[in-house]
C-alpha cells in the first residue's frame, strides 16, 4: 500500500523504467481483457507483462497445495498459512485463491491512465469517517493524476492502488469510481475495491526474464506480492489496510515506513506465501532456492516482531497468569504488591497481543 513512495514495499531493486506501452487509446490497445481464476486483468496490458501474469498463473496452479506439508518445518508454514488467513479445514488450492479472490478483483495495466479516477456524484458515508492511519503522510488522488510518470517509476512490484484510492476518498470525504480500459466502472466504496496495479520493478523483471528465462523464485515472488497486496484490503478505522509501519530507529531503513509491527500484516503473509510456495517448488533449481532464501530474509528482515518475540510474550503471559491463579489459590503466598506486578505484567502482555494482532475485518463491507 502506498501513500508515500516510503510504504511501498518488497522494493529490493529500484532501478526505473519509463513506462511504454498503449496510450489508453482503443487502436493502440495491445491485450484483450482477461481472468487469472476470478480476477480480471484489465485490457491494455502490454503482451508481455499480460504473458508473464498467465504464466504466474499457470505455475502457481500446478503446485501441489494440499501436498505442502510433510515434516515438521513444512507442517509448520501450512499452519502459520492457515493461521493468517483464517482458513479452517486442510489448506487446498481452492481455500487459498478464495481469500485472494475475496481481496483482489481486478489486476490494471502498469500505464494505468489515473485520470480514469473520478469523483462520484453519489453521497457516500465513510464507516468511521475520522479514523485513518498514517493519515499525516498520505498522497491524494490529484498527487497521483499530476504526477502519474513518478508515481510509475517509484520501483514497486504491485501495489493496491484500490486501497489507495479509498483511503485518499475517505480523508476527503469523496466517494471515487475508477474506470478501467475494458470500460467496467469500480466504485471504491471499501478497501475491498481489490485494484492492484504492477510497478515499475514488475517490468524490471518481466524483462530481464525475456533475456534470460523465467525464474521460478521471481514468478514465486510475484504470486506471493498479490496476497500481501490482498491483505491491504482488509482492515477498518485504526487498522484500515493494514498499512506497513515505520522502522524503528536500529533498522537499516530506520524511520521509513517499510516495517511491520504487526503480526498478521502484508510482509507476513507474502513471506509465508513465498515459502509455502519454495518449499512445493519441485523443479527450482539450486541457484532459485538461493534467491527465493534471499527474497524471504529481505521480508523477514522488515517484520520488527519475529515469531521468538512473540513466543516469549505469550510465555510470559502464562507463567504470570498460572503463578497469579496459584497465588489466589492461596498454593504460593504472594503479597499485594506481588499480585499487582503480576496483574500488570499480565494486562500488558495482552494489550500487546492485542496490538500485535490489528482487527482485518474490512469495514464499508454489510
Ligand atoms: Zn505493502
Amino acid at each position: 500500500m502506498a501513500y508515500s513512495k516510503q510504504f511501498l514495499g518488497l522494493s529490493f531493486s529500484l532501478v526505473s523504467v519509463i513506462l511504454s506501452g498503449c496510450g489508453g487509446g482503443s487502436n493502440s490497445c495491445p491485450s484483450e481483457s482477461f481472468k487469472l481464476g476470478d480476477i480480471e486483468v484489465d485490457s491494455c496490458f502490454d503482451t508481455r507483462s499480460a504473458q508473464t501474469l498467465k504464466k504466474d498463473w499457470e505455475f502457481f496452479n500446478d503446485l501441489n497445495i494440499e501436498g505442502a506439508g510433510g515434516d515438521e518445518k513444512r507442517d509448520f508454514i501450512v499452519a502459520d498459512i492457515k493461521n493468517l488467513l483464517e482458513i479452517d479445514g486442510p489448506l487446498t488450492h481452492t481455500n487459498i485463491e478464495d481469500w485472494l479472490f475475496s481481496r483482489v478483483n481486478h489486476i490494471v495495466p502498469p500505464n494505468y491512465n489515473f485520470k480514469k479516477v473520478k469523483s462520484s456524484d453519489k453521497s457516500f458515508r465513510y464507516e468511521n469517517p475520522t479514523a485513518i492511519p498514517h493519515e499525516d503522510i498520505m498522497i491524494k488522488v490529484e498527487d497521483i493524476q499530476d504526477n502519474q510518470k513518478e508515481f510509475r517509476e517509484m520501483g514497486v512490484l504491485m501495489m493496491n492502488i484500490g486501497g489507495l484510492v479509498y483511503l485518499s476518498g475517505k480523508k476527503e470525504g469523496v466517494l471515487y469510481e475508477m474506470e478501467l480500459n475494458s470500460g467496467k466502472n469500480v466504485e471504491i466504496k471499501s478497501p475491498r475495491a481489490g485494484v492492484i496495479i504492477p510497478g515499475s520493478q514488475f517490468k524490471d523483471f518481466t524483462k530481464a526474464e525475456a533475456k534470460q528465462g523465467d525464474n521460478k523464485a521471481i514468478k514465486i515472488l510475484r504470486l506471493a506480492t498479490l496476497w500481501h497486496e490482498a491483505r491491504h484490503s482488509d482492515g477498518n478505522g485504526a487498522s484500515l489496510g493494514l498499512l506497513h509501519d515505520k522502522c524503528p530507529n536500529d533498522h537499516p531503513a530506520k524511520g521509513e515506513y517499510i516495517c511491520e509491527n504487526k503480526r498478521n500484516g502484508p510482509y507476513h503473509i507474502g513471506a509465508k506465501m513465498m515459502r509455502l510456495m519454495g518449499n512445493i517448488c519441485s523443479d527450482c533449481t539450486t541457484a532459485e532456492n538461493e534467491l527465493l532464501d534471499e527474497l524471504y530474509l529481505d521480508s523477514l528482515g522488515r517484520i520488527t516482531f519475529t515469531d521468538e518475540d512473540e513466543k516469549q510474550l505469550r510465555e510470559t503471559l502464562a507463567t504470570s497468569e498460572a503463578f497469579l491463579e496459584k497465588g489466589t489459590k492461596n498454593d504460593v503466598p504472594l503479597t499485594a504488591e506481588e499480585i499487582d506486578d503480576l496483574t500488570k505484567k499480565i494486562n500488558e502482555s495482552k494489550e500487546k497481543l492485542k496490538e500485535l494482532y490489528p482487527d482485518p475485518k474490512p469495514e464499508g463491507v454489510n
